[in-house]
């Protein structure tokens, strides 16, 4: 739970809208926002705009969190932090996202990629709570994954790339080539939403009774999870997006995971059907923004956070 009374903002920045929410937490939100995503400039303009006068009816607001599609510069040393680095989104490469919406509340903002600050908003205040270290998978469009460690977003180089981990995979009986542009038939090229409507010619919500679909997927996805168990050793996995929430895939991931780990780790956590260690998302569609409000929360109370430049 926040232990700050101070008024935070978070902004889940997508590539088709931003999210913006100011408060303390879930059950705390004074003010709500959803904004287009249309050019940097209108885009950043309108969020600032809300949040100013979020603060203006509300009262100031202490640090800003941002959650934000990528790629993005996490590296606090490099005087691109904060921006989004070469995107296909057209107009958006090399947006000074945190500097921007920063500058205009003068408050320290933390930065991270939309899948860390999902990550967060569980680990506070969703399935994550509880399990530390934990990974959160989202599969919609892309791939993408954060994992949690000592309630913090694991970064590194950059940040962890889940969706690009190669998979197992048969030919004869997959002999779709990937769509992945560097790596062809990574995970995100062969089981992502873009990859099953370029497989099988049909959007996922649209096969969602065809069990060749799923049965594909789930195996894929469960090979996935197996390598992030044996490296990461987390506690729970969380798999949310668009294509997770198709009835009765999470079944089949589990199914597949619990071959894939062949009964070689003895741990009560995977006792039975793995109901309890691979699980959706709890917040839903909020988890982003909310992640945002956690990272305000955490920059305020660790002291880091960036006062904007
Ligand atoms: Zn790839």
């Amino acid at each position: 739970m926040s232990s700050s009374p101070l008024l935070l903002a978070g902004v889940e920045a997508g590539g088709t809208k931003f999210v913006c929410a100011v408060g303390t937490g879930p059950n705390d939100l004074r003010a709500e926002a959803r904004i287009p995503t249309t050019t940097p400039e209108q885009t950043l303009d309108e969020v600032a705009a809300f949040l100013r006068q979020a603060q203006a009816t509300h009262g100031p607001i202490a640090a800003l969190g941002i959650a934000c599609f990528g790629p993005v510069e996490l590296d606090p040393e490099s005087a691109r932090y904060g921006h989004i680095l070469a995107t296909p989104k057209a107009g958006w490469s090399d947006t000074d996202v945190a500097g921007v919406l920063g500058r205009a509340l003068g408050v320290p903002v933390a930065f991270d990629t939309d899948v860390n600050g999902a990550a967060l908003g569980e680990g506070r205040w969703g399935a994550g709570v509880g399990f530390d270290p934990f990974v959160y998978l989202t599969v919609g469009t892309g791939i993408g994954g954060g994992a949690v460690v000592d309630g913090r977003p694991l970064h590194g180089m950059g940040h962890p790339e889940m969706g690009h981990l190669p998979v197992p995979r048969d030919r004869a009986r997959d002999p779709f080539p990937g769509c992945c542009p560097y790596h062809r038939d990574c995970l995100e090229g062969l089981a992502s939403g873009t990859a099953i409507a370029a497989r099988w010619g049909r959007a996922a919500q649209d096969l969602v009774d065809r069990d060749e679909v799923w049965d594909l997927e789930a195996e894929y996805l469960g090979a996935a999870l197996a390598s992030i168990v044996w490296t990461l050793s987390p506690r729970r996995l969380i798999v949310g997006g668009g294509v997770a929430e198709v009835p009765g895939l999470l079944d089949r991931v589990r199914t597949q995971l619990r071959l894939r780990l062949g009964g070689y780790l003895r741990h009560p956590t995977l006792a039975g059907d793995l109901g309890s260690f691979v699980v959706p998302p709890a917040l839903g569609a909020r988890a982003g923004v909310l992640g945002a409000l956690a990272m305000a929360d955490d920059a305020l109370g660790a002291g880091k956070g960036r006062l904007p430049r």
